[in-house]
């Protein structure tokens, strides 16, 4: 890509984990990007303080970054007991994401959905992006991501934006502020002994450079494609998109 056409980037939730390392993955290449958030950690990058239900909020954070993509990682954290909270942010919130890229001419949105969406209780191998949300959704944050990566899907093509979603595993890695203090709560609470299962069960995770790096790959591809071009990926891969 030339130096005139890269992206401007603005990373909601760029305070987190995962959206840090995004900040600093584009950094590292010499990329313009700020932050939107509801708090603020880091002070290397410009910050727009805010709330994603609020599309006025985002609106002017979009107009004043001068943002041409906008990589969107914000979300409560799992296990949260607070089904509206997952809702307001999920899926009110990211409804306004797209309302505020639309309305002020943005042509890419990157959204972080969650593998948890296709989760049904039962093992899942060999699955890939094909494999839709179950009808029950495990828990309502689950579900508030399914309705999330629904509408940002939907979204394609509406107005000038082009959108993706992608569906990491669990993140572990430098920053994580969830997954080790959360296992050592387990150990301090002396909740290590007993056993699920014959302890051959197994779960999927994502070093979190390599989310981070997956983000960057989704937004530089990210484009119009023409129909024909659909049509030859489906046929080169056997495929039926799901939406
Ligand atoms: P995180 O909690 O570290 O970061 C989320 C960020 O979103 C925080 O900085 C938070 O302040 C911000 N935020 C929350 N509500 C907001 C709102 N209403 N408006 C603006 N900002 C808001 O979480 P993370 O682990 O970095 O996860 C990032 C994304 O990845 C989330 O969408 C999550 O669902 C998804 N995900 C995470 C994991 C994991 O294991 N951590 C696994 C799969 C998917």
């Amino acid at each position: 890509m030339s130096a005139s056409k890269r992206d401007i980037y603005l990373v909601i939730g760029g305070s987190g984990f995962l959206g840090r390392h995004i900040v600093e993955a584009l950094l590292a290449r010499g990329d313009i990007v700020s932050v939107f958030d509801i708090v603020q950690r880091y002070h290397d990058v410009p910050f727009y303080s805010g709330d994603i239900s609020e599309e006025g909020q985002v609106g002017d954070a979009l107009r004043k970054s001068g943002a041409t993509c906008i990589i969107h990682t914000a979300s409560p954290p799992h296990g949260m007991d607070d089904p509206a909270l997952y809702w307001k942010v999920n899926v009110d919130g990211t409804k306004a994401v797209i309302a505020a890229a639309v309305a002020n001419s943005v042509p890419k949105l990157v959204y972080t959905s969650s593998a948890g969406v296709v989760f049904h209780g039962d093992n899942l191998i060999d699955i890939d992006e094909r494999l839709l949300p179950p009808a029950k959704a495990m828990d309502a944050y689950n579900e508030s991501k399914a309705k999330a990566e629904r509408m940002v899907l939907e979204a394609n093509g509406e107005g000038g934006l082009y959108t993706v979603a992608l569906r990491p595993a669990g993140l572990f890695g430098p920053g994580d502020r969830q997954l080790i203090a959360g296992l050592y709560e387990v150990y301090e609470n002396n909740q290590t002994h007993f056993q699920i299962g014959d302890n051959t069960n197994l779960f999927d995770w994502t070093y979190i450079t390599n989310a981070a790096h997956a983000h960057l790959l989704a937004a530089d591809r990210l484009r119009p494609y023409t129909p024909e071009e659909i049509a030859k990926v489906k046929e080169d891969l056997h495929i039926a998109l799901p939406y």
